[in-house]
């Protein structure tokens, strides 16, 4: 199937190919054709599948028709993180230029008087993280009463992140007739849920099954002892073929850390963790993908949806918590068909993470050894939670922490305080503790994250769009069942 076959018109055909593009991905294929239809669509898709085009290729078709008023975005997206949404932004720049739509972006942290500025001039799209959408509106700087299309990306990621009730809010602002398109990488229950609530008759389009690395990634995984994983990062930094590599830790404290020792060792490393300023973040990013840092060292902030091409390497410096964090890891190299390398050192605790891990990718992660250090055994039976503190833990492993075990002889670590990370420490409290949790306490938090940021608004311009100039063209075909009427 081509592009041109999906019905989108000639302008953003032209920046399809000015792309490069020959082909639509599967999830292209499936979701555009409804979403030019006027459906509402739920998406079961990851990143890496060419999703983000998937919404913002028809929307700017769509798009291209009306114009916006003051402070009344015509369009919403909402992305669970600033490096999300900034990449949603660039995909605006890339398929819109042939098109004159003017664009926000509300990021946390940002002055808030650019973006006002920029919504007083009127926006087509904005695209937003929930925290600073919801600031705005309390402010009386946005309107939602004209905003008759809305993505929600990442669904399940925004659940972990606690956005969810910021969701709710938003969604019961925006006019009860619009598009809404609802994206996800996985549909449990409750995220299904919020689906039923915020669709109506929607097309479910689905693609490659979540979870399942890409083939062009090769996996390998070294059992060594906690104090020796640094040696065993640099023993693989330096004999495996690296040309630049995202290196994940669970913690941020250990981000900082590790982040230090390479530099020290000579590598010309970089960090990215959730509670570093926008600014610096956006930076760094930068400097790793122009090649100017050739390891990044991050938290799972940096996990999800960046996309880097050419990425040889991934190391997990720690097996993550989660599974599904895991494919999202190492999927940020093997990308556009090119062959990646992921690399993951386990303590001899991790053996349930690594478990869960080879359950969900469906493979035994082939074993390496590490040159000059000892392989212990990797402990399937070791109860995770009670290694984190949780209650029964011995005093001792209780503050040790997880993936922290020496060989017997060794004098016991220093007590580590656990640094809260966005996606594990949430997802535990709700498992683990049954009471409510406290969304105004996590989003006043989350708030106080994002004071220090100074990103950028990129936007379209601000010229009246010729197209108010041309007659209109026909209506879309709504034949075909659309739920959503003007
Ligand atoms: P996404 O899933 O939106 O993060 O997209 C992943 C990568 O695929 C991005 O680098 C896109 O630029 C790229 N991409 C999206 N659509 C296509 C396509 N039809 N053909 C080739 N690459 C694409």
């Amino acid at each position: 199937m081509t592009f041109s076959e999906l019905g989108l018109g000639p302008e953003v055909l032209r920046a399809i190919a000015d792309a490069g593009y020959t082909q639509p991905t599967p999830i292209q294929e499936k979701a555009i054709p409804w979403v030019l239809q006027g459906r509402d669509v739920l998406g079961v898709a990851q990143t890496g599948t060419g999703k983000t085009a998937s919404f913002t290729l028809p929307m700017i078709d769509i798009l291209a028709q009306g114009r916006a008023k003051a402070r009344m975005p015509r369009s919403l997206i909402l992305e669970p993180t600033r490096e999300l949404a900034a990449q949603v932004a660039e995909n605006f720049d890339k398929y819109g230029k042939f098109h004159k739509l003017n664009m926000a972006l509300l990021i946390g942290g940002e002055s808030f008087g650019d973006q006002i500025k920029k919504l007083e001039r009127g926006v087509d799209v904005l695209i937003a993280t929930p925290g600073r959408m919801i600031d705005l509106f309390e402010r009386g700087n946005i309107l939602l009463t004209d905003t008759k299309f809305l993505v929600i990306d990442e669904a399940d990621r925004m659940l972990d992140m606690g956005f969810i009730p910021d969701i709710e809010r938003i969604v019961g602002l925006l006019p009860k007739i619009r598009q809404t398109l609802f994206f996800s990488a996985t549909m449990p229950p409750e995220i299904k849920r919020l689906a039923d609530a915020f669709l109506m008759n929607p097309k479910e389009v689905s693609v490659a099954p979540p979870a399942s690395p890409a083939k062009t990634v090769t996996q390998a995984l070294a059992v060594v002892y906690d104090e020796d994983k640094r040696q065993a990062l640099r023993h693989l930094l330096r004999t495996e073929d690296v040309k630049n590599a995202f290196i994940f830790c669970n913690r941020k404290k250990d981000v900082a850390i590790l982040h230090k020792s390479l530099q020290k060792h000579g590598f010309n490393a970089g960090a990215l963790h959730g509670d570093l300023v926008q600014s610096v973040r956006t930076e760094t990013l930068e400097a790793f993908r122009q090649g100017a840092i050739d390891l990044l060292v991050c938290s799972d902030v940096a996990a999800r949806g960046i996309d880097i091409k050419g990425v040889s390497h991934v190391f997990n410096f720690d097996v993550p918590y989660n599974a599904e964090d895991y494919v999202h890891r190492i999927g940020r190299t093997g990308r556009a068909g090119l062959a990646g390398r992921a690399f993951s050192l386990a303590g001899p605790d991790d053996g349930k993470y690594v478990q869960a891990i080879e359950k969900l990718v469906g493979m035994e992660i082939p074993r390496v050894l590490i040159d000059g250090l000892e392989t212990p055994e990797l402990d399937y039976s070791a109860d995770p939670r009670r290694r984190r503190g949780k209650p029964g833990a011995s005093k001792e492993e209780g503050r040790r922490g997880r993936g922290e075990r020496r060989r017997p002889e060794e004098p016991a670590p220093v007590v580590e305080e656990r640094v809260q990370e966005t996606r594990r420490p949430e997802r535990e409290a709700h498992e683990h503790r049954p009471e409510r949790r406290d969304y105004r306490e996590e989003r006043r938090r989350r708030r106080e994250e994002e004071v220090e940021d100074r990103t950028p608004v990129i936007g379209f311009g601000d010229d009246i769009p010729a197209f108010i100039l041309r007659a209109a063209r026909p209506t879309r075909s709504t034949e075909s069942a659309p739920s959503v009427e003007e």
